[in-house]
């Protein structure tokens, strides 16, 4: 029933990006049958909780009031079935002081483990810049006995198992090199900003255990990993003899190790917790005095504002937050870090933050002119996704529409065709 499940569910999102959310022209005709879709059947599983859905008064991340709504829906409004009406829809807004646009409307509690238990694993192994380890490691959230000795045979073939060992793909796990391989950035860029003596080290959201790994290895740290699934906990076990947790709740966020950590290490969370403030006072409360923050793979939205992606595509029901660099810097600064280091690559905020005193009502807001930017640019965006949106689900747009194609037609972000249809203009790449 589960595997059933998810590839219904897989087929859910492969529809969603076939029937044209990522592509620069509306289509007229359905995607031919996805036989997966066909399989589904909602009546096998139980509903999805209509609650709760919190509504937000005010920023999730620095508590400010005044916000613009930029944007009504997620990514769900692509999908032909969704869990229910109101999953599309979270209302997201630009708080006027720290830049964060966040989901106003979101679920929380058994509503938002009910969806992520269905659909993480899905888009999350899609997200941008994330490896994508085999599809044993990651396919099952629980493990057989039977499954766990399969896995621990292969690991007892190490992590990097040569081309001409003889072994085959069947006796060891490639996604155990391919994550190492794939993080060892995080480690270039902790290793040369940072002292570390022997640190002590929580990695969070750790997928195979990699960069506790190389800490542990060319650093003497003594690490905790907490990861999503069973078979990563058990294999970040297994391979590297790393204590390990999961799951992670994005709701209630709790850190299941005792003591304080030098270094903590966030991948995704941002993005994606129920509670931001939260999450970044219990990290900031298991720091030790001065320790850092390392953020990762945190989606900045220059990929919609600026290279015409649709945002509605981009922003999925988990990207709870989304942000430009400087608006990344003040959440942290709102929140006791001081920001040390940040860049952006392939869309994907990284930073590294210390722990610093409350800053009580300090931290520089965002400028009028930033905000003035910034809003247009969500408006272009939001009319650019609506145009993309496949005929077949553009319902929800009825009204908005001809408003919409007069706007972009005006500003050029449209051209109409000789046969009359509107089209999104290609954006160059850069
Ligand atoms: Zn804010």
């Amino acid at each position: 029933m589960l595997s059933r499940l998810k590839s219904g569910v897989r087929g859910w999102l492969r529809r969603a990006r076939s029937s044209g959310a990522d592509a620069p022209t509306p289509v007229k005709e359905r995607p031919s049958g996805d036989e997966e879709v066909l399989t589904y059947d909602p009546s096998s599983d139980s509903p999805c909780p209509p609650a709760p859905i919190l509504t937000l008064e005010e920023c999730p991340v620095c508590g400010s009031p005044e916000s613009t709504k930029v944007s009504r829906y997620n990514r769900f409004v692509l999908f032909d079935r969704t869990p229910d009406a109101a999953s599309a829809i979270y209302n997201y807004s630009l708080c006027h002081a720290c830049g964060v646009v966040y989901a106003a409307r979101r679920p929380a509690g058994e509503r938002y483990r009910w969806l992520l238990e269905r659909f993480e694993e899905t888009l999350g192994r899609t997200e941008v810049g994330a490896p994508r380890p085999g599809k044993f490691a990651l396919s099952s959230s629980s493990l057989t006995d039977e499954a766990r000795g399969e896995l621990r045979r292969m690991v007892s073939n190490g992590v990097f198992v040569s081309g001409h060992s003889g072994l085959s793909r069947k006796d060891y796990l490639p996604s155990l090199m391919s994550d190492r391989l794939a993080s060892s950035m995080h480690v270039e860029i902790l290793g040369s900003l940072l002292p570390m003596k022997a640190p002590r080290v929580l990695e969070i959201r750790s997928r195979l255990g990699s960069i506790s790994a190389m800490l542990q290895r060319l650093y003497g740290a003594e690490c905790r990993a907490m990861s999503l699934f069973e078979n990563q906990r058990f294999l970040i076990e297994e391979a590297y003899r790393i204590p390990a947790a999961c799951p992670i709740d994005f709701d209630a966020f709790e850190i299941p190790f005792e003591g304080r950590f030098d270094l903590v290490i966030s991948n995704h969370m941002l993005a994606h917790s129920v509670h931001p403030k939260e999450f970044l006072a219990t990290v900031r409360s298991r720091l030790t005095p001065g320790g850092h923050l390392y953020l990762y793979q945190e989606p900045v939205e220059t990929e919609f504002l600026e290279r015409g992606k649709s945002m509605f595509n981009t922003l999925n029901p988990f990207h709870l937050q989304t942000f430009n660099e400087a608006s990344a810097v003040r959440a942290l600064e709102a929140n006791g870090f001081t920001v040390v280091f940040c860049t952006v690559r392939d869309d994907l905020f990284l930073a590294l933050a210390q722990a610093v005193e409350l800053p009580g009502d300090t931290w520089e807001r965002m400028g009028d002119s930033e905000r003035s930017r910034r809003r247009s640019a969500y408006r272009v965006a939001n009319d650019a996704a609506i145009l993309r949106v496949p005929e077949h689900l553009r319902a929800p747009f009825a009204k908005d529409w001809d408003g919409v194609v007069e706007r972009s037609l005006a500003a050029g972000i449209a051209i109409r065709s000789k046969d009359g249809r509107i089209k999104v203009r290609r954006v160059e790449a850069d």
